[in-house]
C-alpha cells in the first residue's frame, strides 16, 4: 500500500504496521532469491510516521526474516521498539528520511552487476534506456566511505536530494521511494540497467540517445504528471514548509534529464 497520498502527520495504525512488517519480509526474500544480497547483507526500512522508522535488524539474513524480527527506531537511530539492533547501515536510510519528507521507504543491497559498476568507480549516467531516464535520470556514484559510518553519508549527502537511486563506490546500491514496492523496483531497474550496459559494452558500446529524444521523454513525463494530479483524490504528501521542499517533482524532471544528456558522447 502506498503512503504517498497520506498526510505526513498520520501515523501508521497497528494494522498498517503489521502490513509493513509482512511486506519488508517479502521484499527481503525477493532480494535474497534474486541474489541482490547474500548472507546477512542489505537492509530495508519503511517510515511509519514522520518520527519513526521500521527497519531490518543487524546480522539477519534478508531471505529468512520474520515480522517480529524488525525494530522501530527514531530519526536519531535509537531503538524505540524491538529487541534487536538496527543495521549499522541504517545511517544512509536516516539520511534519506531526514532530507526527503517524500521518502517513505529505503532499500539497500549489493546486486552484483550494479555493484560491479560501483567497484569499477563508474556511475550509470548515460541516456540509454527510456524507462531508466524517466524514472531515475542519472544514477550517480557516491564516493567511498566506510560502510556503517557517517563517512559513507558524506559522499551520499549531496546526492540524496535529487536522486532516487545511487551507486555506492566499492559497496553497492541504495534506492528510495514513496513506498517499499517502488524502492525495491528501483533496485531491480538499477541492476537490470547495469546488465544491459555490460552487454552493450561487450557489443561495441551503448548507443546513447540524442538530446532531442531525451527532451521528448521529459515532455511525456510532464504530461503524465499533470494527468496524475488530476486523478488524485487526496492531497499528496507535502513538506511542512516551503523551505523543506527538496524533492524534484515530475515537473522538475526536465532540467535533470537535460543534465543526463550533458555527458552525451558521439556515436
Ligand atoms: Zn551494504
Amino acid at each position: 500500500m502506498s503512503r504517498h497520498f497520506l498526510n505526513a502527520a498520520q501515523a501508521a495504525t497497528p494494522d498498517l504496521e503489521k502490513e509493513y512488517r509482512t511486506e519488508i519480509c517479502r521484499v527481503g526474500r525477493w532480494m535474497y532469491e534474486r541474489q541482490f544480497v547474500v548472507a546477512c547483507e542489505g537492509n530495508l526500512s519503511v517510515r511509519l510516521d514522520p518520527e519513526r522508522i521500521l527497519v531490518t535488524p543487524k546480522g539477519a539474513c534478508k531471505g529468512r526474516l520474520a515480522p517480529d524480527d524488525l525494530v522501530v527506531i527514531d530519526l536519531s537511530g535509537q531503538v524505540t521498539r524491538g529487541t534487536g539492533r538496527p543495521s549499522s547501515e541504517i545511517l544512509m536510510h536516516l539520511l534519506y528520511y531526514r532530507s526527503r519528507p517524500d521518502v517513505w521507504a529505503v532499500c539497500h543491497a549489493h546486486p552484483p552487476t550494479a555493484t560491479g559498476f560501483a567497484a569499477a568507480g563508474r556511475a550509470l549516467e548515460e541516456a540509454v534506456l527510456p524507462e531508466v531516464i524517466v524514472d531515475l535520470g542519472k544514477i550517480p556514484l557516491a564516493r567511498y566511505g566506510t560502510p556503517g559510518t557517517w563517512e559513507l553519508c558524506v559522499g551520499l549527502e549531496p546526492l540524496v536530494l535529487n536522486h532516487n537511486a545511487i551507486l555506492l563506490e566499492n559497496h553497492g546500491v541504495v534506492t528510495c521511494g514513496e513506498d517499499l514496492a517502488t524502492a525495491y523496483q528501483r533496485m531491480e531497474t538499477v541492476e537490470q540497467f547495469s546488465r544491459v550496459m555490460c552487454t552493450a559494452e561487450l557489443l561495441g558500446g551503448p548507443h546513447v540517445l540524442p538530446r532531442a529524444e531525451v527532451q521528448k521523454l521529459a515532455a511525456a513525463s510532464q504530461r503524465h504528471c499533470v494527468s496524475c494530479q488530476r486523478d488524485r483524490v487526496e492531497p499528496p504528501l507535502r513538506p511542512e514548509s516551503p523551505g523543506d521542499e527538496v524533492t524534484p517533482a515530475r515537473s522538475e524532471l526536465a532540467p535533470l534529464l537535460e543534465e543526463t544528456v550533458a555527458g552525451d558522447r558521439p556515436h
